[in-house]
């Protein structure tokens, strides 16, 4: 059993949120009883993760994605408040760092991915550097397509430029990070792996003769958030359980 602020502070010393410009805040972002002794992970906290966690009797949750982004308008209704009335009906704290929890270099979301394709990050690039690079040897981007299609157990798209091509420099990002295709293909990749393709990027594979992946942006980024509450329950005597809910996109 430990105090929330105890997990605050574990939390934030281990992914210090204030080296990142984020897209909401990190920390805790809905406050819950003081003891802690059972958390939970997630992706998301939607409403679904939030009833699981109800019932796995959750003291705590930590997710990647929170409530609160840059733009909303702040009005609780609808769903808003659906999820906020559920969180402190139950007097359940929420951790949320989005960022932060893709950057940090063993339990974030691209180490994470990067382990479980097997590619040693040798670099980062893009934005507050949050993307990796690495070194590969896939004789197509079929072949680099069918590899993680199989490691993330789900269809990918892939728009090659140059589909005969061997792949030898591999660049990373998950979740919705398509924007920084060009900045992947400055920093030497032949292909470049995200969660998500907007329109642009499959005419930027075949005019930049190089290999754009949209793996999911759920699949990719669902790494991150139980390694680092594993980590953090482990430290701290906490139970901990990470509770998958299903996301296609
Ligand atoms: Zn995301």
């Amino acid at each position: 059993m430990i105090q929330r602020q105890d997990l605050l502070a574990h939390f934030d010393g281990l992914l210090q949120p204030e080296r990142f410009k984020d897209y909401g805040p990190n920390g805790l972002q809905v406050e819950g009883k003081v003891k802690i002794r059972h958390l939970v992970s997630g992706v998301t906290a939607s409403r679904a993760l939030i009833e699981a966690a109800i019932a796995d009797g959750a003291d705590a949750i930590f997710v990647h994605h929170g409530l609160f982004w840059r733009g909303m308008d702040g009005r609780i209704t609808g769903w808003m408040k659906e999820r906020i009335r559920l969180l402190l009906a139950h007097d359940i704290s929420l951790f949320a760092y989005h960022l932060p929890l893709d950057a940090h270099p063993e339990l974030g979301n691209n180490a994470q991915l990067g382990a479980r394709l097997g590619v040693q990050a040798r670099g980062s690039f893009g934005e507050q550097a949050l993307g990796l690079v690495g070194d590969v040897q896939f004789a197509n981007a079929d072949a680099l397509a069918a590899h993680v299609q199989a490691v993330l157990g789900r269809p990918v798209t892939c728009v090659s430029g140059a589909p005969q091509q061997a792949i030898r420099r591999l660049a990373w990002c998950t979740g919705g990070a398509q924007g920084f295709y060009e900045s992947a293909l400055a920093a030497g990749a032949d292909a470049y792996l995200t969660g998500e393709i907007s329109e642009p990027q499959a005419h930027l594979a075949r005019e930049t003769s190089s290999t754009f992946i949209a793996a999911g942006h759920h699949a990719t980024e669902r790494y991150g958030a139980p390694a680092v509450a594993a980590h953090v329950a482990a430290a701290l005597g906490l139970s901990h359980r990470f509770i998958e809910i299903d996301n296609p996109a």
